[in-house]
């Protein structure tokens, strides 16, 4: 394995899930739903594969998902697109991201990441040959993340060549603000950086908006917006996504793009297309599913004995086990949130995950857990009773 990838071994989502399958545990920890998306996206998808809709679409592509992208930019953020040269769809956000670093960073520069970061991020970075730039975000008194300005103003330098933004934030359920945002953008433009921001929890605010960072001044021209289909339909794994900003930036992407995977999936091209055109109903029931998802979760944490955080929106929420470390490590044991999630399967069959191992900056997090509530209610349900029973 080449020296620039050898700090990253399996991923946490990997390592818990398989844990959740082997001891037949409650997953509140990778992100995905146990819940299928609309109906008619699924028909959908199924009527492509029989009208024959199964070799390589477009690399870009599919017109109509383009076209569909870009009218969903245009009806939530009024951000007018050109679905032929501002539009690419990608295997996911993870390629979006991945194509973009590698298409806009040279060796040796500088990408700001707010951290925790999501793991894909620090290994795409990696491949580029570039650095991660960690602003730490911890908990202010009402448990919402949140960065120390100093902190944040002294990652932009001279080597800065991209931030890599992601709001509504996995792991810590911020929603950035309207300040926040701001700040992001005046600093962006007083060093002439590219933004890169990962939206893909753009329909799961739970309270508060959606800003897009490309809506702020001078920003347009500098701004990839990232998109995915997994989240706010609920099929991750149809990995479908997509990256919208200037011409020039989307070609760049679309030149690496095409050298990572070519295209994606063609029966779930069309039936996306047709989900992104869903009336607001949908979108705004299901945001109000999973507030309702939220304030199970955290009710049950807090009955439980966990120190639960604020989240805005993702469906993950953020909990500080100190106070359950003796039940699930024993009497004065350290609290290690890693050592703690490895341990709870079979401790009470849940699997979480350790907010440590998002972290670049060293001995932040550790006593954090992050738990999904994307799940079906008698799924979390049954999560909380096993956790209320470890007093
Ligand atoms: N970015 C973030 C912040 C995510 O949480 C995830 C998935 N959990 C992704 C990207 C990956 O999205 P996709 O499955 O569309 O590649
Ligand atoms: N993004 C999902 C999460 O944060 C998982 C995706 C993955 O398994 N890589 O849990």
């Amino acid at each position: 394995l080449v020296r620039r990838m050898r700090g990253f071994g399996t991923t946490i989502f990997a390592e818990m899930s398989a844990l959740a399958t082997a001891t037949g545990a409650v997953n509140l920890g990778q992100g995905f739903p146990d819940f299928d998306g609309p109906a008619v996206m699924l028909e959908a998808a199924r009527q492509a594969i029989s009208d024959g809709l199964n070799q390589y679409p477009p690399g870009p592509g599919t017109p109509q998902l383009r076209e569909a992208v870009a009218a969903h930019q245009q009806r939530w953020y009024g951000i007018a697109y050109d679905p032929v040269t501002e539009v690419v769809v990608t295997a996911g956000a993870t390629e979006a991201v991945t194509a973009a670093v590698l298409a806009l960073c040279e060796a040796g520069d500088e990408v700001v990441v707010l951290d925790p970061l999501y793991d894909s991020y620090a290994a795409s970075v990696a491949l580029a040959g570039a650095v991660v730039r960690a602003v730490p975000l911890r908990p202010d008194e009402g448990g919402r993340f949140v960065w120390d300005e100093a902190e944040l103003r002294a990652a932009f330098g001279p080597r800065t060549r991209m931030l890599l933004l992601n709001s509504p934030h996995n792991p810590t359920g911020t929603v950035l603000g309207r300040e926040e945002l701001a700040l992001l953008a005046a600093l962006c433009v007083e060093h002439d950086v590219w933004a890169v921001c990962d939206e893909v929890y753009e329909h799961l605010v739970l309270d508060g908006e959606h800003l897009p960072l490309a809506t702020f001044p001078g920003m347009a021209g500098r701004t990839l917006q990232v998109g995915s289909a997994g989240k706010t339909f609920s099929c991750t794994g149809w990995k479908v996504g997509w990256v919208c900003g200037p011409a020039p930036l989307v070609a760049a992407v679309l030149r690496v793009k095409q050298y990572l995977t070519f295209t994606g999936g063609s029966p779930f091209q069309p039936a996306v297309a047709l989900a992104l055109g869903l009336e607001d109903a949908f979108f705004d029931g299901f945001a109000a599913d999973m507030r309702g998802k939220r304030d199970r979760l955290s009710a049950g944490l807090a009955v439980a004995g966990f120190g639960v955080g604020t989240s805005q929106g993702t469906y993950f929420l953020v909990a500080d086990v100190t106070p359950v470390v003796p039940a699930v490590l024993g009497e004065g044991a350290e609290v290690d949130g890693l050592a703690f999630c490895r341990a709870l399967p079979e401790r009470c069959g849940v699997v979480a995950v350790p907010v440590q191992v998002f972290y670049a900056t060293p001995g932040e997090g550790r006593h954090l857990v992050r738990f999904t509530f994307g799940k079906r209610d008698e799924v979390l349900d049954e999560g909380v009773r096993r956790l209320a029973a470890l007093r």
